[in-house]
Order: C-alpha cells, then sequence, then structure tokens
C-alpha cells in the first residue's frame, strides 16, 4: 500500500484544488462550499474549496459533526474544552461543567468544575472484526458490531473521583454518527489526494444518511500506542491486493492519546483513472 500521511493541525493551513462539484451528492450548479477534511472545530485546518453544495453541507455540518462536536454534551467537548480547540461560537463555550459521580453504593452527587478543568475525556469505537465488511465479503448490514472506546486522563480522574467511583463527564455518543464523521473525513481526504475521477466511492449514501451500513467500510483496533506525529494522524492509499485496488484510509483523531486507528475503505478505483495517482 502506498500511503500519504497528512498531519491534520500544523500551524499553516493547507488549500488542495477547488473540485467543482458535490462530493456527496454530484451537484454542480449553485453554490458550492468549502470543506474542511478534519472538522474546523478540531483543529483541522486541511481545506478542500468548491466542494459541498448547501443541502449536503448542511447534512454534514448540522447531523454529522454538529453532534460530534457540540460543545455543551457532544462527544469531543471534553478535549475542544481542554485543548481549547477553534470554535465558531466563542460565547457559546460554556464556562462550567457539572459531572454526576456515582460510588460504589449507586449513591450519586454531583461536583460542578470550570470547563478548563473537566476531565480530559477521548471517546470512539472498535470493532469486532479488524477489517471492514467489504474487505471480508460480508452481506451489508445496518447492525453496528463494535464496542464504546472511552479513555480518560487518570490524572483528571483523581482529582474528582475516589478508587472505585464512576462517573459521568462525558458527552452523549453514538457510534453511527461518530462513524459518519469518520467517513467524511476519509472521503474527503480521498478525494483532496486522488479526485473525485480516480474512484468509484463507496462512502456517500453513510455520510448523507441513507445507509446505516458502517461495518461494510470502517473497522478500528485499540491503539494503546500512541502516535505522536500531531493532534491528528491521516494515511491514505491504493490496497492493491484486489483488481480492481481498493482505496484506503487511516483515520487517528487525537493520536497522542493512544486512541483507536480507524481503517475506512473509500472506494475502488476507475479503470481508467482520469486524474493522477
Ligand atoms: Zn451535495
Amino acid at each position: 500500500m502506498t500511503t500519504e500521511i497528512l498531519n491534520g493541525l500544523g500551524k499553516r493551513k493547507k488549500v488542495f484544488p477547488p473540485v467543482g462539484s458535490c462530493i456527496y451528492c454530484g451537484e454542480r450548479e449553485g453554490t458550492l462550499g468549502e470543506e474542511h477534511i478534519i472538522p474546523f472545530g478540531l483543529g483541522g485546518n486541511l481545506i478542500l474549496p468548491k466542494a459541498s453544495c448547501p443541502k449536503c453541507s448542511d447534512i454534514t455540518g448540522r447531523q454529522v459533526e454538529g453532534e460530534v462536536l457540540n460543545a455543551h454534551w457532544g462527544t469531543y467537548s471534553s478535549p475542544r474544552l481542554r485543548l481549547n480547540l477553534p470554535t465558531r461560537k466563542p460565547k457559546k463555550r460554556p464556562e462550567q461543567r457539572t459531572i454526576k459521580i456515582t460510588d460504589a453504593n449507586g449513591e450519586t452527587r454531583t461536583v460542578t468544575v470550570k470547563a478548563s478543568e473537566a476531565p480530559l475525556a477521548f471517546l470512539g469505537f472498535t470493532t469486532e472484526h479488524a477489517r471492514p465488511g467489504v474487505l471480508r465479503g460480508a452481506e451489508p448490514s445496518d447492525r453496528f458490531t463494535g464496542s464504546i472506546w472511552l479513555k480518560y486522563d487518570t490524572d483528571d480522574v483523581h482529582k474528582l473521583a475516589k478508587p472505585g467511583e464512576n462517573f459521568d463527564g462525558v458527552g452523549r455518543f453514538s457510534p453511527l454518527t461518530y462513524g459518519r464523521m469518520i467517513c467524511k473525513i476519509a472521503h474527503s481526504l480521498a478525494v483532496a489526494e486522488y479526485g473525485l475521477d480516480s474512484f468509484a466511492p463507496y462512502l456517500p449514501d453513510l455520510i448523507l444518511g441513507k445507509s446505516n451500513h458502517l461495518m461494510q467500510y470502517v473497522s478500528a483496533q485499540a491503539s494503546p500506542e500512541p502516535d505522536n506525529h500531531g493532534l491528528h494522524n491521516l494515511h491514505i492509499g491504493w490496497l492493491e491486493k484486489a483488481t480492481p485496488a481498493y482505496l484506503v484510509a487511516y483515520v487517528r483523531l487525537f493520536c497522542s492519546f493512544g486512541t483507536p486507528d480507524y481503517m475506512v475503505v473509500v472506494g475502488r478505483r476507475r479503470p481508467d483513472p482520469a486524474g493522477p495517482a
């Protein structure tokens, strides 16, 4: 597999050539907005201009990224606040967080802490299978076959809870919505690096909520080894074992915290690639 490695968070942004059609539905008319390959709210600075129509932007922005990044209760609220990642609505950034702690007897209490001191926590998922269904010849299914993955900064936890106590300091989490965001990153990265014409895409229906076949295209194994290439790490390349080759992306957000590495099958090589590979 040949890979391109991109660090999602650098000092300077990287702007790819404009696409000129919506990378999700193919629309060429009307206003086409720019896509952040990694969401702006996670510090992403890889930009794909003229890449998304208003209708698809609304779905990916509100229903996918909005759900995951929402500053109050979203999956990534804790790292966004603690790492002071960018927001388009700075006035809406919460100043405090309320955390529910449950002791060994099931008694609960709540503590309120400054948002900047809320425990650092990372959410994601791992999958039962090491490789996505499409690479294993599996039948597409709506079923999620995996586990939710959660990691707290233990020093932060010990400041708030005693040993044996559980606490609820993280936001809501939906594997399907989170997976859609991972797919959106992988798909837009593939378009940026290889061009829309070089592959037959698998992911637009999943990203737009028209399909729930997440396990067909995504797998993730726990990767306890941190990776210090930057805040986020992306790889993409052709998996040449099959003909035509599969285009596969690896997406690891907050890699230095030992998060899972998501393998995403983006599509298959078109027989006659029009764009440069
Ligand atoms: Zn569109």
